[in-house]
């Protein structure tokens, strides 16, 4: 079910509603993996999968005007849907909130999207280097999301103070080692888009915020 999109996008993105569409969720993980025997899924697809869902099955958990009308056990039930494993396996988690009357009314701020085209650009010429530097198969490997675990050290060099950071993110938050290396892979994007070499505390802490979702909803 999932070959023939897939295939042909290089990025998609799904609502997720984890009540209708478990057993569809679950193949999610083996298109990010590079399938499994039975998923109907056979090979890595090159994409950006963007999912939302909302927090509770109102929408309205953690709306700062409108009140939940959702009990506990209906928003376990429904959050349990979505597994530790499914989660695990996605780079990024973000929480966004509604936007307020006065934000949609005001001119947008911040950068242009072809300031911030450049700097991807860049970070991807500086992340191709390294991959050659590193002699690595270009064919497995053209972004820093692909990095397998076996090098994951070797290509995300961190800082001393970087590393104490992370060890103390380990324990503290009871990382897996994929997420662990999920986080040194977010983190080694965010040094190259800042044009650092090496992993530091800063780049591990935004990395570490972009999994805060999963610790404060699947707790
Ligand atoms: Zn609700």
């Amino acid at each position: 079910m999932w070959d023939s999109p897939i295939e042909h996008a290089s990025a998609i993105s799904l609502i997720v509603k984890p009540f209708c569409i478990r057993t569809r969720l679950s193949l999610l993980p083996n298109v990010f993996s590079g399938g499994s025997q039975g998923s109907g899924v056979s090979s890595i697809s090159d994409i950006s999968c963007v999912l939302l869902m909302n927090a509770c099955p109102c929408g309205y958990l953690f709306d700062e005007e409108k009140e939940c009308k959702c009990t506990p056990l209906q928003i376990q039930r429904y959050l349990g849907r979505i597994s530790g494993p499914f989660l695990d396996r996605l780079d990024i988690h973000i929480e966004i909130s509604r936007p307020k009357f006065n934000d949609l009314e005001s001119a947008p701020n911040g950068e242009s999207s072809p300031v911030i085209k450049k700097r991807v650009e860049k970070a991807r010429l500086i992340q191709q280097k390294r991959i050659q530097e590193h002699d690595i198969d270009e064919n497995i490997i053209n972004s820093n999301s692909h990095i397998p675990a076996s090098v994951v050290q070797k290509i995300c060099q961190v800082t001393v103070d970087g590393k104490q950071m992370l060890k103390h993110a380990f324990s503290s938050l009871n990382l897996t080692a994929r997420s662990y290396n999920k986080i040194l892979k977010v983190a080694r994007t965010i040094a190259d888009l800042a044009g650092q070499d090496l992993i530091d505390t800063e780049h591990i802490a935004e990395a570490i915020q972009y999994r805060s979702l999963e610790r404060k909803l699947w707790r």
